[in-house]
Order: C-alpha cells, then structure tokens, then sequence
C-alpha cells in the first residue's frame, strides 16, 4: 500500500510565512509517512519486501527512531532487512552484479521514494491554483523565498500545468529564490567582515549570526544539523 496517506490542504501551507512553503509540505508528507511506517504497516507483507528491497536512508532510520513509536517495529524490519541482505548480497563470492546491487541499496530508500512522487503532485496541484486561484497567487508570492532544489522542482514540473502562466510564474519563483540569495550574501558579507580588526568589540547582527545556518538550508532544503526533526 503505497497510496496516498495524507492530503494537504495547499493553501493552508502557504498561509505560513516561515522558510520555503515546499520544504514546509515535504516535512509534513514526510513525518506522516514515517508515523505511517513505523505503525502496523511495518507487518505488512507487500511493505515487507518493499522495505527489504529499498531500505532507508541514514536520516529516515533516524527519524524512525525518533518518532516516538516502540522499538520492536523497527527491530523487526532492520532483522527481515538482514535476512535479505544476507541471502542476496552475500551469500557467494562477490561479482559485479553484487557490488552494483550494494550500490543501488545504499542510494535508495523506501521513504525518498514514496516522498519525491507525492511532492511533485502536489506541485503540479501549486502551479494549478497559482494559474487559477488569484487569492493564492497572492500568498505564494508574498513566501519569504523558495530554496533551491525547490525553485528547480517548480520550474521542472510547472510547465504543463500552468500554460500560458508557465513564463511568468518562473520569473516571481526566480525572483523568491534569488532576493533570498541576494539577502544571504550580505548577511555572510557581514559576518564575514565581524572578523575584520577595524570592527573588533562591535555587535554582531542577528541575521549575520544566523547567516551561515540559513544559507545551509537555503542551498539543501534542510534545516543545519538536522537529522530526525521533522520541522514541523
Ligand atoms: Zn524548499
Ligand atoms: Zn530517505
């Protein structure tokens, strides 16, 4: 069972003003899917294989762990996970198959796959209400900004949703990610110059303290440091 387990309401994350709007949808899709996942669907046979076959991500198993469901769930699956890994990978003597299909096993996991497909339909769910819904054109140009990898993920996906709309809704998106960058190089800019003798004993701004932090999400779509939060 693979289907959709939760519906957000799109204007209701864009209502928010904090951070990138796609970030906020893809923590929520994201923390679901793990509650999802470390509940009874753990037992599930299909799921089973399915997680044996794609595993989890470093940060996925981090926030299985953290998600304040029992142990034995994860336990179980980690244990079916060996079994398979036992039997598949190294069983015999290792050949290029083998090491080809470590490979694959150690860039793939159960909940990145179930993520990625779901936040570009909502995506194209975005570039439908921006095309049709003026109430929410107004909010998604006043987002603080959209971070990278997200601008690329709407300007991959917004094409064919939204028309003749498709050229100006990449210039506000531009627009969003670029000022953003605009504001964090001067923010590092003044970080930067903190250092300078000529400024020693002066006060540090907020937005030049934090600026190292900002420009790291900004450029990976996660918070710094953050490994299980689901930043809700
Ligand atoms: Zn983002
Ligand atoms: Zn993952």
């Amino acid at each position: 069972m693979k289907e959709n387990i939760c519906t957000i309401p799109v204007n209701e994350i864009f209502e928010v003003n904090d951070g990138c709007p796609i970030c906020r949808m893809r923590n929520i899709i994201e923390a679901k899917y793990i509650d999802y996942i470390t509940g009874p669907a753990m037992m599930e046979p299909d799921i089973r294989i399915e997680t044996n076959r794609a595993g989890f991500c470093e940060r996925h198993y981090g926030m299985m762990l953290t998600s304040g469901r029992a142990r034995l769930p994860v336990a179980l699956t980690l244990e079916s996970h060996l079994i398979d890994v036992r039997e598949k990978l190294l069983a015999k003597k290792p050949d290029k198959k083998t090491l080809d299909a470590i490979q694959t096993l150690e860039n793939s996991c159960f909940v990145c796959e179930y993520i990625e497909p779901h936040l570009t339909r909502y995506i194209e769910t975005i570039c439908l209400s921006y095309r049709d819904d003026a109430e929410f054109r107004r909010l998604y140009e006043g987002q603080p900004y959209i971070c990278l990898s997200h601008y690329r993920m709407l300007v991959q996906n917004g094409k064919k949703p939204l028309g003749r709309e498709y050229d100006r809704f990449v210039e506000i998106t531009r627009n969003l990610t670029r000022r953003y960058a605009d504001s964090l190089q001067n923010d590092i800019a003044a970080f930067r110059d903190a250092f300078d003798y000529k400024n020693a004993g002066k006060p540090l701004a907020p937005e030049a303290r934090t600026s190292i932090e900002r420009t790291i999400e900004y450029l990976t779509a996660r918070p710094c440091g953050d490994k299980s939060e689901s930043g809700q």
